[in-house]
């Protein structure tokens, strides 16, 4: 287990590449990060990171790079943002297109926040964090429902939007644009207990 893995099949890849090797060099640690392309380098990595973008799209890949086996069954951690988030689901209450990829116990709306309000900033009180998070929303879901063993992070008026299930870490905002690296720390230290 020697890398953190950035899914890069579409979307804000090397924005979260930037954002882990900064994180990483912060916390004074020595690991790789690398985007992931095929199947097989799956099951090696610490991590993997499924970014923000256009979740029919991510998925669509996922499928067509028979990468769903091997996602569902990897054992390290997932650090799923915004369209991530809709990948990571067990449902999706607006969306029969795909199926997502059951990865946590959340029920996800993809369009929660409807047309007028397409994107927006806040700033967010998060468990665990002494300052706010100042969030970037674009076109982001939120999580309606999440089973017992989902710890709830984040929550404003429409839903969910920040979530833990053991070593998988769930946003509805992109972390990786904001210039505040304190998300990825967080998964670093305390999801994968690193430093
Ligand atoms: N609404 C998009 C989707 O469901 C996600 C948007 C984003 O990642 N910024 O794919």
């Amino acid at each position: 287990n020697t890398a953190i893995g950035v899914l890069a099949l579409q979307g804000n890849v090397s924005e979260h590449i930037g954002a882990f090797e900064s994180a990483i060099k912060g916390l004074d640690l020595d690991i790789p990060v690398i985007p992931i392309r095929k199947a097989d380098e799956i099951p090696s990595l610490l991590a993997l990171a499924i970014p923000g973008g256009e979740s029919t799209t991510i998925m669509r890949l996922i499928d067509k790079n028979r990468m769903r086996d091997v996602i569902r069954e990897f054992q390290g951690g997932i650090f799923a943002t915004c369209a991530g988030m809709v990948c990571a689901a067990r449902n999706l209450i607006d969306e029969t297109r795909f199926s997502p990829l059951d990865l946590l116990d959340i029920t996800v709306s993809r369009n929660a926040f409807g047309r007028q309000r397409e994107s927006f900033e806040a700033d967010l009180k998060i468990t665990g964090f002494e300052k706010p998070f100042h969030a970037v929303f674009i076109r982001a879901p939120v999580i309606t429902s999440a089973g017992s063993d989902v710890t709830v992070l984040a929550e404003i008026p429409q839903g969910i939007v920040a979530a833990r299930q053991q070593k998988k870490l769930i946003l509805s905002f992109h972390p990786e644009i904001s210039h505040d690296l304190r998300m990825h720390e967080y998964f670093l230290k305390k999801v994968l207990s690193l430093s």
